[in-house]
């Protein structure tokens, strides 16, 4: 018998209280009774997306939510600026090519963080870009990205922001109407905490008058039939209708515990994470970390890949490696949904096991000493 672990980046652990809820026999989704769960998961992910705009369900992973946002916005030719500093960021540019939506890129080192003032001076040498694709945790280097000043920047003029935040949303603060965020994309199975299959989008006034005219190709993903819908708490299409039993369920947990407690619990966690990492002399990967995925370099002379496949494999924890360059060079835990205080001595003791049988040298019991304290404060 293994026990096992899961804190890596998505999927995450979900709570019993939901798998349950998921457990219960299938509904028809015409019914009055469906209409009243999908009423209070539109209304609870408004209070989880900090906006009073709608929030669409999809029945599709992360990337579908991203590809509505592209096909809804957009016509064939249209100018946009898309933000490149990881794997995730990289996606914005690849489904706007797929749709022949012309982009200009801002690449950004991976592990930095984007400065608003270059994407301020790309609008400006881009008349008529209609769109800026963001992402605020980007998850292949564990950055956060200064979302709100990016939505200062747009605030002025036509572009709308559009924001994926698969790992980041409802996790750490994203204060999508405050801060004005016209599209905030994510996916069910990161802080949701739920299983992988379900999308969301938030979509602003601006934006949905945008996707009234846009001409790329769309159906599945299209907008129009999903706000008709979405206004009678109904579905264009058959929604994953026990899927909806257990959003419900995680919106009600999430909700009783209070979001900006929610922010706080993820932050404390992290903040642990980051404290035994440089008790172990390691480094972070990110310049400006986010707090619901810790990317540490892997020390020299140390196989990045074996580190990974142990710490699973052996010690039943699963974290994540690296992802396109930086494969094999860092390693990422995340703390982010359904994860609580004892995850983070759990996973930092699996560390220090899997270091110490991989010949790294520092002191047994620092990394999870150091975690303990900053947990204890
Ligand atoms: N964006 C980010 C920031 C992500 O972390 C992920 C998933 N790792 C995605 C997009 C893609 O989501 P999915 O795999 O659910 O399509």
């Amino acid at each position: 018998m293994k026990k096992r672990y899961i804190l890596s980046p998505g999927p995450t652990s979900v709570p019993s209280e939901v798998l349950l809820a998921q457990a219960a026999p299938v509904m028809h989704h015409r019914t009055p009774q469906f209409a009243e769960i999908a009423k209070e998961c539109f209304e609870g992910l408004k209070k989880v997306f900090l906006t009073e705009s709608p929030v669409l369900i999809f029945a599709s992973s992360g990337t579908g939510a991203m590809e509505s946002a592209v096909v809804n916005l957009l016509s064939p030719g249209d100018k946009t600026i898309v933000i490149r500093s990881g794997k995730f960021g990289e996606r914005w540019g690849e489904l706007c090519e797929a749709y022949g939506v012309g982009f200009t890129p801002i690449d950004v080192e991976w592990g930095k963080a984007v400065k608003p003032a270059d994407v301020a001076a790309a609008l400006k040498k881009t008349p008529g870009a209609k769109a800026v694709f963001a992402t605020h945790c980007e998850t292949s280097t564990g950055v956060l990205h200064p979302v709100k000043e990016l939505a200062a920047v747009t605030a002025g003029t036509d572009a709308v922001l559009v924001v994926d935040a698969v790992s980041s949303l409802g996790g750490v603060p994203l204060r999508t109407d405050e801060w004005g965020v016209d599209v905030v994309v994510t996916g069910s199975q990161k802080a949701i905490m739920l299983p992988p299959g379900l999308a969301f989008a938030s979509i602003s006034e601006k934006a949905k008058k945008l996707s009234e005219s846009a001409k790329c190709p769309r159906y599945y993903f299209d907008w129009r039939p999903a706000l008709k819908s979405y206004a009678k708490n109904d579905f264009a299409w058959t929604p994953a209708v026990n899927m909806m039993f257990g959003l419900r369920e995680s919106l009600k947990m999430l909700l009783e515990e209070g979001m900006e407690n929610v922010f706080a619990r993820h932050a404390r966690l992290a903040t642990a994470v980051r404290a035994a990492v440089a008790a172990l002399g390691l480094e972070l990967f990110a310049e400006a970390p986010a707090d619901v995925v810790t990317a540490v370099k892997v020390p020299e002379g140390i196989d990045g890949g074996a580190l990974v496949k142990k710490l699973r494999d052996e010690q039943g924890i699963t974290i994540a490696g690296g992802q396109g360059h930086v494969k094999g060079k860092i390693f990422r835990i995340a703390t982010m949904g359904f994860a609580d205080t004892y995850d983070v001595p759990v996973v930092i003791a699996g560390l220090e096991v899997v270091l110490s049988q991989l010949g790294y040298s520092f002191k047994v019991g620092s990394g999870v000493g150091a975690a303990v304290k900053t947990l204890a404060k």
